[in-house]
């Protein structure tokens, strides 16, 4: 028989259902004995895992599972405290995704470029705006997206998002589909409940 390439899986310490070990965070101790969230899974010793959601990394805190389980029940650790570090994991992560993006030349930016690229339809997976794009940009890309069925997101600043990309300030940016643009969206997903933005 040929072994079935079966995820593995972990429980959540908040609500206590096992999930794909891939979709979960992982929590392990510094040697120093502070908390460390091993977003990437490739820190060493003893790992705790909780779901990406608000809802379960408050009980795991407040009910001391997670301390517990890591057998550190001295940790100091608030449920907002540890709800705002993973939070700007995520942040770090979706940017180091957004440059690897660009790296690898799948990323178009400035608003015309992106709005001209929807229109012609050159496979952007996902249109990236500053939370600061001025009402007009911001509507014409909507538009565009919504016609053919391009995602959008709203998150950084256009400094940020210049930034990012090794540019001058950017409100608008694409990427085309592919992996890395898969990646983003699951990250910005999993962003957006953290952070009750939706
Ligand atoms: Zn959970």
């Amino acid at each position: 028989m040929s072994k079935r390439c079966r995820e593995p899986e972990r429980t959540c310490v908040g609500c206590r259902v096992s999930q794909p070990q891939a979709s979960l965070v992982r929590y392990v101790l510094s040697p120093q004995q502070q908390l460390l969230i091993d977003y990437r899974h490739k820190l060493p010793g003893r790992g705790v895992y909780t779901c990406c959601e608000i809802e379960c990394v408050v009980k795991a805190i407040e009910r001391k599972q997670l301390q517990r389980s890591l057998k550190a029940e001295q940790l100091q650790v608030g449920p907002d405290q540890l709800v705002a570090s993973i939070i700007e994991t995520l942040v770090q992560r979706i940017e180091n995704l957004i440059g690897m993006a660009r790296k690898s030349g799948q990323v178009v930016s400035g608003s015309q470029a992106v709005l001209n690229g929807i229109k012609r339809n050159e496979g952007f997976a996902l249109v990236l705006l500053s939370d600061d794009v001025s009402t007009g940009i911001s509507s014409k890309i909507f538009g565009a997206a919504q016609s053919q069925h391009v995602d959008v997101f709203q998150m950084f600043s256009k400094g940020r998002i210049g930034e990012i990309l090794g540019k001058g300030e950017r409100s608008v940016a694409a990427l085309q589909a592919g992996k890395l643009a898969r990646a983003i969206k699951l990250e910005v997903q999993r962003y957006k409940r953290m952070s009750r933005e939706n």
